[in-house]
């Protein structure tokens, strides 16, 4: 295997290693070559630099949205007469900017396998961000129960897919995702270690009768950090239910 090809295949986890959706094992492979590899390690940070701001952006919003529920709260119960004013342009703007963002972000995963030649692992990798990005904008919310106050998630499904977003994890700690369905059964269960700025942002398949999703930080096994096992245990951070 010539260099190139060999490593095409590190490009392509480049931009799910920054989104925190490696999964333990290409985690390692990619940690440990990043080691050796000055471009891989430019390129992560470049794209650590426009995820970062696209938090930042994501956060705000949640903010805006936030300061509205309070507001509409405050003036149904002052005045039930008062005509609500439409929400302000803000929160739309702000969507489209993180829509915006990730497409940028698409592009210059685009724009590298250009210089690269064939496709291979990027285009899967551009195609599932994408699609996450139109999962995020248009699919169901579920429900979420935030079990930790630092950790801030969103889970949506289309009836194909679900792409879960979730901020504020430990970027040294591995953690297990869980889906069960209705009968309490773990359908799909995925460990990974979230990004260095604490997230993940994945697409996932979505499991027939998918209905509750967990993110758990493991028991203390003694290893450090403590191993994901195959049912939840430790702390649940994260919680969400399918509507
Ligand atoms: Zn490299």
């Amino acid at each position: 295997m010539d260099r190139a090809d060999g490593h095409r295949y590190f490009e392509g986890l480049a931009v799910a290693h920054v989104l925190g959706g490696l999964d333990d094992s290409e985690g390692r492979v990619f940690r440990a070559h990043l080691l050796d590899c000055a471009d891989c390690r430019a390129r992560v940070g470049e794209l650590r630099a426009i995820a970062h701001d696209l938090a930042d952006v994501e956060r705000d919003e949640h903010r805006v949205r936030a300061a509205q529920v309070i507001e509409t709260k405050r003036r149904e119960s002052d005045d039930a007469d008062d005509d609500l004013e439409e929400a302000p342009p803000a929160t739309r703007v702000s969507r489209f900017t993180v829509l915006g963002g990730l497409l940028f972000l698409v592009g210059l995963s685009l724009w590298n396998f250009t210089l690269h030649g064939e496709m291979t692992q990027l285009e899967t990798d551009n195609r599932n961000l994408v699609r996450a990005g139109v999962v995020r904008e248009t699919g169901t919310s579920w429900r979420s129960a935030i079990t930790d106050a630092s950790v801030q998630g969103v889970v949506k499904d289309d009836g194909t897919d679900f792409v879960v977003s979730v901020d504020g994890l430990d970027p040294e700690q591995r953690y297990g995702l869980y889906v069960k369905d209705e009968s309490g059964t773990t359908a799909y269960r995925f460990y990974f270690g979230p990004s260095e700025e604490g997230r993940l942002y994945r697409l996932f398949a979505l499991p027939d009768d998918a209905d509750r999703l967990l993110i758990s930080d493991p028991e203390d096994t003694g290893d450090s950090p403590a191993v994901p096992g195959s049912e939840p245990s430790g702390d649940t951070v994260f919680e969400a239910s399918r509507p």
